[in-house]
């Protein structure tokens, strides 16, 4: 996966790759789905959701340019595998996952990995995680309309960077914003993030 997968495809960051090694996607899924956790897709984890593709979890990871020491934010806690892969090269992460159900697969298993960085939250993560801001990154692993919610621009670090897919007239693409700047970087495909009315 490593190899095919991500290197060959522009991943370049050693950390992001190592990571990919070193967590067991398989554990992340349902069993009758770990026979296909190393293939180059989505793949289906339960309540109408999914893992993403590997690729998409390292460009994810890639982008936010971590150091080692950051408090990072992922809004879509899903498996809890793009939480582990993160969990490996910062310092901290706070997931926030709407299904209770999902939240609780993942706590178990970054438990039984000893991946002790990780808080788990179920709720709304369009609204952050105020209590925990600043944030030296943030994640989100579901497509935005327009644009990422304005409360995690508000918990960003300066030169910190907000990694979103979002959906601007019908195209979905995976954006980079960074101290005030917005980047494009690739067409992708997300289930919408559901966000609670303000
Ligand atoms: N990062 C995940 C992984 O590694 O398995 C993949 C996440 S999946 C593509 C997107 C997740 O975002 C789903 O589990 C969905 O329930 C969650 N989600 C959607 N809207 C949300 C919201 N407002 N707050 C928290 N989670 C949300």
């Amino acid at each position: 996966m490593v190899e095919r997968q991500l290197r060959r495809r522009g991943i370049e960051d050693e950390r992001v790759l190592a990571a990919m090694e070193e967590v067991p996607r398989e554990l992340f899924l349902p069993e009758d789905m770990r026979d296909r956790a190393y293939r180059d897709g989505a793949l289906r984890i339960g309540e109408g959701q999914t893992m993403s593709q590997p690729w998409i979890v390292a460009c994810m990871a890639q982008l936010l340019e971590l150091k080692g020491d950051e408090t990072v934010l992922e809004v879509g806690t899903g498996s809890g595998y793009a939480a582990a892969v993160l969990s490996r090269i910062c310092g901290e992460v706070i997931t926030i996952e709407r299904f209770e159900s999902l939240a609780e697969g993942a706590r178990q298993v970054l438990s039984e990995l000893g991946y002790d960085n990780v808080e788990v939250r179920v709720g709304d993560g369009a609204k952050g995680a105020p209590d925990r801001a600043p944030f030296g990154g943030i994640s989100v692993t579901a497509t935005a309309l327009d644009a990422p919610p304005a409360p995690l621009f508000e918990q960003l670090a300066p030169g910190a960077a907000l990694v979103c897919p979002v959906d601007r007239a019908g195209r979905e693409l995976l954006m980079r914003y960074r101290d005030g700047q917005e980047e494009a970087i690739v067409p992708v495909r997300f289930v919408p993030l559901v966000a609670d009315e303000p």
